[in-house]
């Protein structure tokens, strides 16, 4: 692995700054020019894995893939990076939606009448089904709607640091946040024009 790979962390430390979950969701992924790379999403696993994190399934250690590694292709996989990557055009293109996207939208949002929570300790979270990602898709297609309509759109960001493209709402009392994180992009443009002036000197 090399060593800029070796900082990209896995899907287990990846930090949830979005502020949304869609935006969470879109961010498993750094992007650019609109494609994904370093993406933790590397297979079935790590989208469990996700899951649990964010909360929507609970899954005990028994019932998690052996490997977490794994990259078998999975058609599963497939449908839900297009749909990721649909998701993010739908906040980051200016000129609204192509209809293609509008109607893989709508397909994921469609599938909450498949949903059905349960307990999970003291808190609820989705029923998990191994045929289908429905437990992902329509809270996350929900969560992008939500987030669509509502007057905080405006404040929907991307990240421009190098390599990165997060998307994230700004929820600063000025509407000044430029960075994922100031623990991440936002330091590494600060090392960068500490040393661009050291080196002009
Ligand atoms: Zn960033």
């Amino acid at each position: 692995m090399c060593a800029l790979h070796s900082k990209v962390p896995a899907i287990k430390e990846i930090a949830l700054v979005g502020g949304r979950l869609s935006l969470d969701f879109i961010n498993t992924t750094n992007w650019v020019d609109n494609k994904p790379v370093d993406d933790r999403l590397t297979g079935y696993s790590q989208v469990l894995a996700w899951g649990c994190r964010v909360g929507l399934i609970h899954l005990d250690k028994a019932r998690m893939p052996a490997d977490p590694g794994t990259q078998e292709p999975d058609p599963r996989m497939e449908r839900l990076r297009q749909f990721r990557h649909q998701l993010r055009q739908l906040f980051v293109c200016e000129q609204g939606p192509a209809p293609a996207t509008l109607a893989l939208f709508n397909q994921r949002l469609s599938q909450t009448s498949e949903l059905a929570m349960k307990s999970a300790g003291n808190r609820l979270c989705f029923e998990y089904q191994d045929h289908d990602l429905s437990w992902l898709e329509a809270p996350v297609a929900y969560s992008a709607a939500e987030l669509l309509i509502s007057p905080l759109e405006k404040r929907v960001k991307q990240c421009p640091g190098t390599r990165c493209g997060w998307l994230f709402l700004d929820n600063s009392p000025n509407n000044r946040r430029r960075w994922c994180s100031m623990a991440t992009c936002g330091n590494k443009h600060k090392a960068q024009q500490f040393y661009g002036r050291k080196k002009a000197k």
